[in-house]
């Protein structure tokens, strides 16, 4: 409390003095590297914090907040002073990894300059505050304007994390301020996305299953199916907050649709099976990892006692063994600290041996930012996806981790090199 004080006479003090370490984008001479070993834990479902998605209106000040949208998420805010306000994020459940998540637009009723800090239970801050006027487009918060409590002292994990983060927003006549800490990607937005994908590329929309909640999880193929043809599997999502991966996702399956040559002859060969958003309540609700059930679903691969993980599967292993479809690649978009990818250990003969190695060096060549960030898990663990798809399908799999403050041109040229890189792959070493 005292140092939110502190911190808030310096800044109005010294204005933009404060603002030397608040850069997002973060310089690439230190290499995230990935320091736990997942856990398999029980993924039988747990009661969870379910969240009032509502208006928080304060008369006097003219102000109010509201997380009432999906994606939406403040479980409190309190008013300190006429222009300080105390906006707090609680987990779904506890324990969870430090993913804290929050959503919300703020209306003033006058012009007003107003000062919002973000805390979290149980939680330091992790997402660089975005801003948005619409809730559509989005932009990073203007480095003067955010000032970071009791910063962390390391690049990356929880010892980057500051203790809070206060946001100057500036209000005019009944505007509308969105703040949140990734783009809001619900699940509307993400089946306008899918009803916009071009219908003349094959692509047959399905639905695998519903969520607890009674949501659609939705899916697509690309390419039309038919006995012995091969599989590919792209899912994204099952941690709500992990927009930065959705978009990569995105550009790897805008490149599948493409009209180059390559792209024509792969729908032609090769059939996909795309989930976007396997986790459709966690992204509804602002979740900051688990579903409803309150379980990480990419723990739950093995168990499959959460509806999202359960029905996905028999889609695509109803479909795959219906057709006599190997399925050739799995590949599972995330965000995490910075751009990593997870890999298998090689035990055993895939369906298609060298594939990932050789998209990843294809990639390598093709950005030419010298080596990518990779980590070759150390046991296969089938309690995560790509694991999961590695033992029992024999796919060539990865994690594909994107940054949560890599640039959306970043992201999106490593998406679209990815896609192209495994196009030339698969096409070298499948005859
Ligand atoms: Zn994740």
């Amino acid at each position: 409390m005292l140092a939110f004080k502190k911190t808030i006479q310096l800044f109005l003090i010294s204005g933009s003095l404060l603002l030397l370490s608040n850069d997002p984008a973060f310089s690439q001479d230190e290499i995230f590297r990935s320091k736990d070993s997942v856990k398999e834990v029980v993924t039988i479902s747990q009661t969870i914090d379910t969240i009032q998605q509502r208006i928080y209106q304060f008369n006097q000040a003219g102000i109010k907040f509201s997380c009432d949208f999906l994606g939406g998420r403040i479980n409190n805010v309190t008013q300190k002073n006429d222009s300080v306000f105390t906006v707090l994020s609680s987990a779904e459940n506890y324990p969870i990894n430090p993913s804290p998540w929050y959503a919300f637009f703020i209306i003033a009723q006058q012009p007003k300059k107003i000062f919002i800090e973000l805390t979290y239970t149980n939680s330091k801050h992790r997402y660089y505050p975005k801003i948005s006027t619409d809730g559509k487009s989005w932009k990073t918060v203007d480095s003067t304007l955010v000032q970071f409590i009791q910063p962390g002292k390391e690049k990356f994990g929880t010892g980057s994390m500051p203790q809070s983060a206060v946001v100057t927003v500036n209000l005019n006549n009944n505007d509308t301020v969105w703040l949140a800490a990734q783009e809001i990607i619900s699940s509307k937005d993400v089946s306008d996305w899918i009803n916009r994908l071009p219908i003349n590329k094959k692509i047959t929309h399905g639905i695998a299953g519903h969520s607890t909640y009674g949501k659609d999880i939705k899916y697509f193929t690309i390419g039309k199916i038919k006995k012995d043809k091969p599989s590919v599997v792209i899912i994204s999502r099952q941690h709500p907050p992990e927009v930065t991966g959705y978009f990569a996702m995105q550009k790897f399956v805008e490149v599948l649709l493409g009209g180059e040559k390559f792209s024509r002859k792969y729908r032609k060969k090769f059939v996909t099976y795309v989930v976007p958003l396997m986790n459709p309540d966690g992204a509804d609700y602002g979740h900051w990892r688990h579903n409803a059930g309150g379980i990480d679903l990419n723990r739950d691969w093995l168990q499959q006692h959460q509806p999202e993980v359960k029905q996905v599967n028999h889609l695509i292993d109803s479909a795959t063994r219906s057709n006599h479809s190997k399925i050739l690649f799995f590949i599972d978009f995330h965000s995490t600290w910075d751009d990593i990818f997870y890999t298998n250990s090689v035990t055993k003969k895939s369906n298609l041996p060298g594939l990932m190695d050789a998209i990843l060096s294809e990639m390598e060549k093709e950005l030419q930012q010298g080596k990518l960030n990779i980590k070759q898990s150390e046991k296969n663990e089938s309690f995560v996806s790509k694991g999961y798809f590695y033992n029992n399908y024999n796919a060539e799999s990865v994690t594909y981790e994107v940054g949560d403050n890599t640039s959306k041109d970043i992201i999106e040229r490593k998406g679209k090199v990815a896609a192209q890189s495994f196009l030339k792959s698969l096409f070298n070493l499948y005859k």
